[in-house]
C-alpha cells in the first residue's frame, strides 16, 4: 500500500483529529477595538492606573463618618461626577454627593439620599449606617500594571468596554484566517445567467460564504473553476493568498472530478480522502506548507456537513477559539429512520419546548435536497447501521455554528 492509500476510508473522528492536528494557530494583528469583537485576545492588558481612580461614590446622597449615625449632620458642600472637590468631611458634617464622584477625604460611607431626612442644610442620618457603604475605594477593582484581561480570551462587548477604560484604542489579537471558496462542475451557470434545462444555479458558493461569516469572518473570496486541470490549477493559483481553501464539487469518483489530481498537481500532499460517513463521504483534505485545502462533495447537504464538522474546527482552532460543539438532548417530534454502513450525520430542527427541546429532524430527499434543511440549526450523529427512533426517544444533538439563539 502507498501512504495515501492508509488515508481512504477512515472514520470521521480520525478525520477531525488530522484536520485539527494541521490547523495551527494563526499569527497576530492589530485592530481597532470595534474589530476586535469575538475575536481572541493575543496580549494580556494590564491597568494603565488605579481602578476606579477615586473613591467612587455608588449613589446620590450624603459623604458621611460612621461615627455620625442617628445624627443630625451640616451639609457643608455637594461634589458632583466629574467635579474636583476640596471639601471635607469633618465628624458633624457631610457632603451632598451624585453617583460616580470621587468622595471628598475623610469619607467613611455614603448613604443613599432617599435614607436621609434633610431639612434645610441639615440632615438626619439613619441609625445603620455601615462602613464602606456604597463606597468603591481607590483601586479596589484593578490595582496600576495589573492584569485586567488575559491573553487567549474570546472578546466580548464587556472586553471591549476594559480595553477602552484602561485607555486602549487598538488591541492584538489573532489573525484571521484568510479564505478562498472554488466552486466546479460545469452544470453552474455563472454571473446571473438564466439556466438551461440541464443547468443549475450555484448554491453551495453562497452557502459557504453565509457559513464562514457566521464564523465572523470577512466575506470570502469566491470563484469559479470548469472542470477542466487548466481552469482547476488557475483557480489555485489565484487562490494562492488564502490560509484556506475550498472546493466544492469535483472530489468524487466521476470522470470530470478532477480536483484531487488539480491539488496534487499544485504540490500540495494529499493528508486524506473519504471518510466513512454520511453525508460528506468522499471528502479530501490536503496542505501546502503554508494552506489548507478542504476538497467538500459537492451535494448541497455533504458540503454544510462537512465545513460543519470539518472546516470550522479548522477555523476556530486557526482563530485560538474552542472548537468543541455545543451540544444538549432533545426529544423527537416525529419518527425517524436512517440506515448505512457508514457514520451518519443528520440535520434537525430544535426548538424550546417547556425545559427541555424539541427536535423535528429533516424529512427530505438526501444530501441532494436542502430545500428541506433551510430551517435545521442542528446536526445529530448515529453509528453505521439501522437506527428507527419513534417519535418522543430522546437525543443528543449538536447546534450548528450561530445557535442557540
Ligand atoms: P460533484 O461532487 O461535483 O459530483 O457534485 C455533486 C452534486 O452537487 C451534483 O449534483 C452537482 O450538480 C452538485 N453541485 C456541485 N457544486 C454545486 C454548487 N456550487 N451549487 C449547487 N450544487 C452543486
Ligand atoms: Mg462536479
Amino acid at each position: 500500500l502507498e501512504p495515501l492509500e492508509l488515508l481512504k476510508n477512515i472514520d470521521p473522528d480520525t478525520a477531525l483529529e488530522l484536520v485539527l492536528s494541521e490547523a495551527r494557530l494563526g499569527a497576530t494583528e492589530t485592530v481597532s477595538l470595534s474589530d476586535s469583537l469575538n475575536r481572541v485576545l493575543a496580549e494580556t492588558v494590564v491597568a494603565d492606573r488605579d481602578y476606579p481612580p477615586f473613591d467612587r461614590a455608588m449613589m446620590d446622597g450624603y459623604a458621611v463618618r460612621i461615627a455620625d449615625t442617628g445624627r443630625r449632620v451640616s451639609i457643608v458642600g455637594e461634589v458632583a461626577a466629574g467635579q474636583p472637590s476640596s471639601l471635607l468631611v469633618e465628624p458633624g458634617t457631610c457632603v451632598a454627593i451624585m453617583t460616580g464622584a470621587a468622595c471628598p477625604a475623610g469619607t467613611e460611607a455614603v448613604e443613599k439620599k432617599e435614607r436621609g431626612q434633610r431639612e434645610g442644610n441639615s440632615v438626619l442620618l439613619p441609625a445603620d449606617i455601615e462602613n464602606n457603604q456604597h463606597v468603591v475605594r481607590k483601586g479596589q477593582e484593578r490595582q496600576k500594571g495589573t492584569v485586567v484581561l488575559d491573553k487567549g480570551m474570546e472578546i466580548t462587548s464587556l472586553a471591549i468596554a476594559a480595553f477602552a477604560s484602561v485607555g486602549r484604542k487598538q488591541i492584538s489579537v489573532i489573525a484571521a484566517p484568510r479564505l478562498a471558496v472554488i466552486t466546479t462542475g460545469r452544470e453552474l451557470v455563472l454571473d446571473d445567467a438564466e439556466p438551461q434545462a440541464y443547468t443549475i444555479r450555484d448554491s453551495n458558493g453562497v452557502m459557504l460564504a453565509a457559513q464562514i461569516r457566521q464564523l465572523g469572518l470577512p466575506e470570502p473570496f469566491v470563484m469559479h473553476a470548469e472542470d477542466t486541470a487548466e481552469s482547476l490549477a488557475s483557480a489555485l493559483e489565484r487562490a494562492s493568498e488564502a490560509d484556506l481553501i475550498l472546493f466544492t464539487g469535483g472530489v468524487s469518483k466521476g470522470r470530470y472530478d478532477l480536483v484531487p489530481d488539480a491539488v496534487r498537481d499544485y504540490g500540495a500532499t494529499v493528508v486524506f480522502h473519504k471518510v466513512t460517513q454520511k453525508p460528506g463521504k468522499p471528502l479530501l483534505f490536503a496542505k501546502t506548507n503554508r494552506t489548507l485545502i478542504f476538497g467538500l462533495p459537492g451535494n448541497p447537504m455533504s458540503t454544510h456537513c462537512c465545513f460543519h464538522r470539518y472546516v470550522a474546527a479548522a477555523i476556530k482552532k486557526i482563530m485560538g477559539k474552542s472548537h468543541t460543539r455545543c451540544t444538549d438532548r432533545a426529544r423527537l417530534a416525529s419518527d425517524l429512520t436512517l440506515q448505512s454502513n457508514r457514520t451518519l450525520f443528520h440535520q434537525g430542527r430544535v426548538e424550546r419546548d417547556g425545559d427541555s427541546w424539541r427536535l423535528s429532524p429533516r424529512t427530505g430527499r438526501g444530501s441532494a435536497d436542502f430545500f428541506s434543511a433551510t430551517d435545521c440549526t442542528v446536526y445529530l450523529r448515529f453509528p453505521p447501521g439501522r437506527h428507527h427512533l419513534p417519535a418522543g426517544t430522546e437525543v443528543a444533538f449538536e447546534w450548528m455554528d450561530g445557535y442557540p439563539r
